[in-house]
């Protein structure tokens, strides 16, 4: 058995995830997160929402995941929103084209290279369908656009998609989240929420699903504002993979710092260099492992046509290095397009420090003249004295001005012009920001923890399999445990269970199995700690058993004042803001037995 399969199995029978309605044989690319695991991921959002949200200072929303086509017209996902497929003519299951060029040459990114070279790629390689071995070369590889659509209401005059992205539901609202930032650049807004792609072929777990959440942020900036504060992160180290390092095949990150790296022009854009810097602490922060962890920069063919510079966060996973966020400057293209489309403005407006006074030709032409002249034809030729006296004011000084309409040149005398060179005091401008999007895969970052945090170990000679999972994440934070459930322990156990739980804790009450077997079960989830209650605890001097997941080691708590201070020093614990190792020393804990020799004192 690999880890992959130990992993897979571990999360269905812990209750991490499995694949959805699978009373119904299951369907590709859905997933149900049990009980764990929806627990698991409700801590990854909520660790990601106080670090990029809470913590800078940003709003939050929340969109409808349905919106109807307008939206996906202006921001492009109706027309270009594709992926390459490619049926096989022998059994008739769809492949992702590019995919099966990448798995089968070196080439990296097949992608970029366009529907016609991909199909050559697949008939110069002579591909075979992964699914029956039917030879592929001459099939046609077209686009399939991956979008889900639906219809809003009965009929179907309004077409309507379930967002492909969770950003759009944010820059359609513009208008509104600027008066919420009373007008003022930067601001950011985030959301948390599910997207769907309807994936050619979804793969690896959770990993490229068809329903997944996006944390995304949309970081509104003004295009020629201050860049952001580097000094928190100037320092932070970065491994990086930069375009040169990839295109020259080479292997080799660069292990630099946010600082280094923007001097040195590796990332191009400050804010880019900002976000790098906080997610990498935020990965860490969350326990991904760093020695599996790199910033990949996007290749010019990968990058969509507006995006200067681009980095995906990846994280080596079964293997392979996989996508699991991404880093974009979507510059002023989101808004200027909704702004296109709905003919809304999607502009914030900057005051100047002091109003300025410009001189701007304007014509008021005489409509008693142009009308009897032109007939119908008159708001043609005020349209075009506008459009000279913009462009060439100069040339309004003689007796007549000449203008040409659909080719025929008209004179028309001066004095009827109403020309003039006109003040006006300018109080500020409407300015479209540029966007710097981060956006995660709260399910990619979740797959991370999880396949980071498996260990095994041997623990009494047997093998044990664990999940070192920061504190902060762990769905469950802390396993309570009669020895036996008589003699008042059980009791006892309740007690101490709804005193965490009246803290705010996630806490597992648990009386069957041996004690042995209880740890076992809590370590395979990744519960940091538990309590047990023993004779000695009831008949005794009260003390408790605390028992640390990572270490096995267990040390005794003495009862009152000692209990009390070690579930205050949890609070510290469960935010990350101390270890295990720290409360016990601060509480003067010793380690008096493993679980090799487990304490049962008292224990008949
Ligand atoms: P993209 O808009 O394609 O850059 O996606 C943004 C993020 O969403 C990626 O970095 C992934 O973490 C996540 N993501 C995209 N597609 C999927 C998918 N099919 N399944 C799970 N996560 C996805």
């Amino acid at each position: 058995m690999t880890d992959h399969d130990r992993l897979t199995e571990l999360a269905t029978r812990r209750g991490f995830y499995f694949p959805a309605a699978g009373a119904y044989g299951g369907v590709a690319g859905f997933y149900t997160y049990g009980p764990q695991g929806a627990a698991l991921k409700r801590n990854v959002e909520s660790a990601w929402r106080d670090r990029f949200l809470t913590r800078e200072d940003h709003m939050e929303v929340a969109g409808p995941t349905v919106m109807p086509e307008p939206v996906f017209e202006a921001s492009g996902h109706l027309d270009g929103f594709d992926d390459m497929i490619l049926e096989c003519p022998g059994c008739g299951a769809s492949h992702r084209a590019d995919h099966l060029v990448e798995d089968n040459t070196d080439i990296e990114d097949a992608e970029a290279l366009g529907t016609e070279r991909v199909a050559e790629l697949i008939a110069e390689h002579d591909l075979e369908c992964p699914s029956c071995g039917a030879v592929l070369a001459g099939e046609s590889v077209t686009a399939f656009n991956l979008m889900f659509g639906t219809n809003i209401g009965p009929g179907s005059s309004a077409p309507g998609y379930l967002r492909p992205e969770t950003a759009q539901a944010i820059f359609v609202e513009f208008p509104r989240l600027a008066e919420y930032a009373r007008n003022q650049l930067p601001f950011g807004v985030g959301q948390i929420g599910t997207a769907y792609r309807n994936e050619i072929s979804p793969r690896r777990g959770l990993i490229r699903v068809r329903e997944f959440t996006q944390a995304e942020l949309e970081h509104f900036v003004h295009p020629e504002g201050a860049p952001p504060d580097l000094s928190g992160v100037a320092e932070t180290s970065l491994s990086l993979y930069p375009i040169d390092s990839q295109q020259a095949r080479s292997a080799e990150h660069v292990e630099t710092t946010v600082g280094e790296a923007l001097e040195a022009g590796v990332i191009g854009s400050p804010w880019i260099a900002y976000y790098l810097g906080i997610a990498k602490e935020w990965y860490e922060h969350v326990g991904v492992d760093m020695d599996r962890f790199r910033f990949r920069q996007h290749l010019p063919g990968e990058r969509a046509h507006y995006a200067t510079d681009c980095w995906d966060a990846e994280a080596e996973l079964g293997g392979n290095w996989i996508e699991i966020s991404g880093f974009s400057t979507r510059g002023t293209y989101d808004l200027s397009r909704h702004a296109d489309h709905s003919g809304e403005s999607m502009t914030v407006f900057e005051p100047y420090e002091k109003p300025q006074t410009t001189e701007r030709p304007a014509v008021d032409p005489d409509m008693s003249y142009l009308g009897p002249e032109f007939g119908d034809r008159a708001p043609e030729v005020v349209a075009a004295l506008k459009e000279r006296a913009a462009e060439e004011p100069e040339a309004f000084d003689g007796e007549e001005i000449e203008v040409t309409i659909d080719g025929e040149t008209h004179a028309i005398p001066m004095a009827i012009t109403g020309f003039e060179i006109r003040e006006e005091t300018i109080s500020g401008e409407h300015v479209t920001p540029e966007v710097i999007e981060p956006s995660f895969g709260v399910d990619r970052v979740f797959a991370t923890v999880f396949e980071h945090a498996f260990r095994r170990d041997s623990v009494e000679g047997e093998e044990r399999t664990y999940l070192s999972l920061p504190p902060e994440l762990a769905p469950t934070f802390v396993g309570v445990f009669p020895l036996m459930d008589k003699d008042g322990m059980g009791e006892r156990a309740k007690e101490i269970a709804d005193a965490l739980r009246e803290r705010g804790f996630a806490v597992e009450y648990d009386d069957s199995g041996s004690i042995g077997r209880r740890y076992r079960r809590q370590d395979e989830i990744g519960t940091p700690l538990c309590l047990t209650v023993d004779y000695e605890s009831v008949e005794g001097d009260g003390s408790v058993t605390l028992r640390d997941r990572d270490s096995a080691a267990q040390s005794r708590v003495p009862a009152g004042e000692d209990l009390d201070r070690l579930l205050e020093a949890l609070a510290d614990l469960r935010a990350g803001r101390q270890t295990v190792a720290a409360i016990k020393e601060e509480l003067g804990l010793e380690t008096v037995a493993g679980d090799e020799d487990p304490i049962d004192a008292g224990a008949e």
